[in-house]
């Protein structure tokens, strides 16, 4: 039933049938969907950290970042091409140029790499180079946009719109399997409230409540939810204790010249140290899944 234009959770069922746990009983309560990307299974094992620079700037800048974000433990690239600045007179990202830097960076240190498409027409020359194409904040509704990622043939990571509900969400993700792709990974990358300390507000509730209501990975984005570097490493360290499936984290060599998000990108070493404080958490979230495990019904695994 709809009431006042908001769905209920009753709803889900009906105008999200795909991506909804309800009616996929195959995935149990706790089960969830494995994408891989390049080799690499987002929703089995341990959570996922994907990182690089907010934008391609040069090759040096996302070489010295792949190297270094690779041996600190990070199993996947990103680094935007495309870039969808709320300025114009923001640096717009080197386009197809950027996107040719990522793959050459992904390539020499073994890591699959991500980028965004912000219109139909750029699906096709991102998923060239990509094998993960990102739906930003900004481009979660738009319905060409996922129409042409549904044909694709890469998986996608779909951010959710800075003020868009869960259920929008859902209902965004519903477009891409609907019509064919159901390789679809859910990013919480926090959403728009009155506070001005932050950039965004990390919904970090959104996680477990996804989890309940879908079968899709659910990573979360520490540094667009926050905008502030010194925010990143609690705030990922909570998503990996709140069951995230992996996170998505903006490094650079010099976050201080970085053309775009400096300030919510950690520079290499605080990277590094990121990592190794997640350690404890991340051996945490395995003994809980362990328990979990042996919980559920052998049908439900
Ligand atoms: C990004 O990942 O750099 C980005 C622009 O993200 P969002 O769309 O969440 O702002
Ligand atoms: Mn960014």
């Amino acid at each position: 039933m709809i009431i006042a234009g908001k769905l209920t959770l009753d709803d889900l069922p009906r105008v999200a049938p795909l991506v909804c746990r309800q009616t996929n009983p195959r995935y149990g309560e706790e089960g969830t969907r494995v994408v891989e990307v390049g080799g690499v299974r987002f929703g089995v094992g341990r959570p996922i950290v994907i990182a690089g620079p907010c934008a391609v700037e040069s090759e040096r800048q996302v070489m010295e970042t792949a190297e270094a974000v690779a041996r600190a433990g990070a199993r996947v690239l990103r680094g935007g091409g495309f870039k969808p600045r709320t300025s114009p007179y923001a640096f717009q990202g080197l386009g197809i140029e950027g996107l040719k830097l990522l793959r050459k960076a992904g390539d020499a240190f073994g890591l699959p790499v991500v980028s965004e498409a912000m219109s139909d027409t750029q699906v096709e020359p991102v998923a060239e180079y990509a094998d993960l194409i990102q739906v930003g904040t900004r481009s979660m509704q738009n319905p060409s946009l996922l129409a042409a990622l549904s044909r694709c043939r890469r998986p996608v990571l779909l951010k959710r719109g800075m003020v868009a509900s869960v259920e929008e969400l859902l209902e965004a993700a519903e477009y891409l399997l609907a019509n064919g792709n159901p390789s679809v990974i859910l990013c919480e990358r926090g959403i728009r409230t009155f506070g001005k300390l932050t950039r965004n507000t990390c919904d970090i509730v959104a996680v477990p409540l996804l989890h309940q209501l879908t079968h899709l990975p659910v990573l979360v984005d520490p540094s667009h939810s926050t905008g502030r570097r010194s925010l990143i490493p609690p705030l990922a360290r909570a998503a990996v204790a709140i069951g995230a499936d992996g996170l998505l984290v903006e490094v650079h060599p010099t976050p201080e010249k970085a053309l775009s998000d400096g300030s919510q990108s950690l520079s290499i070493p605080q990277f590094a140290r990121m990592m190794r404080r997640l350690e404890p958490y991340l051996r945490l979230w395995e003994e809980e899944l362990a328990l979990s495990d042996a919980a559920a019904p052998a049908a439900a695994r």
